[in-house]
């Protein structure tokens, strides 16, 4: 059957393609009813299966998602401790110990004097904590006792440079 959009005359003879009274294009009225309906059909089908899923499948993956997150998250941390030893705060120590040694003159002996004791210090007592972990207990001593000496003597040469200039 077809239909006449614009008068909407309906002709049971398939084979006409244009109304006989207007001249508009006929249009297929079972095949453009069957056809929406199937693909309408279609998906609601599959919506309804999938729309009773969702709620236990969410409340079952967030566990699940939460116990995979957390499996990696646990493994990193044993793999420095079996590959490598963590040497960062010694070695920012060491550094930070020569920096400050060498910018003597210039009064930044005190901040990286403080900066290379505090990571010399915090950096020999992970590795005294956690040996298998933190290593570079020599680095962060070196680290701690020359930051040490150019900080004292860099506060030496402060209160020295104000005295001078109070006598002056
Ligand atoms: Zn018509």
């Amino acid at each position: 059957m077809k239909i006449c959009p614009k008068c909407n005359q309906q002709y049971d003879d398939d084979n006409l393609n244009f109304c006989l009274s207007d001249g508009e294009m006929l249009m297929e009225t079972q095949d453009a009813d069957a056809t929406p309906t199937v693909y309408m059909d279609a998906p609601r089908v599959t919506n309804q299966n999938w729309e009773p899923q969702p709620d236990p499948m969410v409340q079952q993956q967030n566990p699940q998602d939460q116990q995979i997150f957390q499996q990696p998250f646990s493994a990193p941390q044993n793999y420095p401790k079996v590959v490598s030893q963590d040497k960062t705060l010694p070695t920012v120590s060491l550094v930070l110990g020569i920096l400050s040694l060498v910018l003597m003159c210039c009064y930044l002996g005190v901040p990286l004097g403080a900066g290379a004791a505090i990571t010399g210090f915090i950096g020999m007592s992970r590795v005294n904590s956690d040996p298998s972990t933190f290593g570079g207990k020599e680095l962060a001593i070196i680290g701690m006792v020359l930051g040490g000496i150019s900080f004292v003597l860099s506060i030496l040469l402060i209160i020295g440079g104000v005295l001078s200039s109070i006598f002056d």
